[in-house]
């Protein structure tokens, strides 16, 4: 264990240093078992943002002297397994697939929120105000993301709900978003 709060935080850091590598592999698979296509884009964007955080984390190592390393993040490891298993077991609702990738792609993005809240708090703590400057950005990204797939969910929720096991598609629901509206609640081909 740590001893001291700065080795407490470079702990964290590789932590979700880890983390955000696994999530750049496991994004592509859940756009690609996405049926909306506003979700397919929201999970695009954010592998793009991902790698910038990626980036983003290996200058805060950096500002403490450090060279960037990962420690499994067991947590992350899980919430994938999840994830994973949700494409596995596609169910016949394409718009109830969807919701149930937006809670799992939730579900991460709230590990991240609290992992990079910590770390903001304790770089404020060490005055790090650079490291402070970066964690921050990459928090109100997660933050977007997360309020980001609530929207795309509460429009697709109704769907799922107004489906109700048949099997005649869903009425096409307006994206939230300007410039994707129209589009077809129908299964893409693979
Ligand atoms: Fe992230
Ligand atoms: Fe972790
Ligand atoms: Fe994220």
């Amino acid at each position: 264990m740590p001893d001291t709060l700065r080795e407490l935080f470079v702990d964290e850091l590789k932590d979700i240093y880890d983390a955000e590598h696994r999530i750049t592999k496991a994004l592509p698979k859940m756009a690609k078992a996405a049926d909306s296509e506003e979700l397919v884009s929201a999970f695009e964007e954010h592998l793009t943002e991902t790698e910038e955080q990626i980036r983003r984390l290996e200058e805060v190592f950096e500002s403490f002297d450090e060279s960037p390393v990962k420690k499994t993040c067991k947590a992350m490891v899980g919430l994938l397994e999840e994830g994973q298993e949700i494409i596995n077991e596609e169910g016949e609702s394409p718009a109830v697939n969807d919701a149930s990738l937006i809670a799992a792609a939730q579900k991460v993005e709230h590990y991240e929120m609290a992992t990079y809240g910590c770390l903001r708090t304790w770089a404020e703590m060490l005055g790090e105000d650079e490291a402070v400057r970066l964690l921050q950005m990459t928090l109100d990204e997660e933050g977007a993301t997360d309020k980001n797939l609530s929207e795309i969910a509460q429009s697709l929720n109704v769907e799922a709900a107004e489906q109700g096991g048949e099997e005649e598609p869903a009425i096409v629901t307006p994206g939230r978003r300007g410039g994707n509206g129209g589009r077809s609640s129908q299964k893409r081909s693979r």
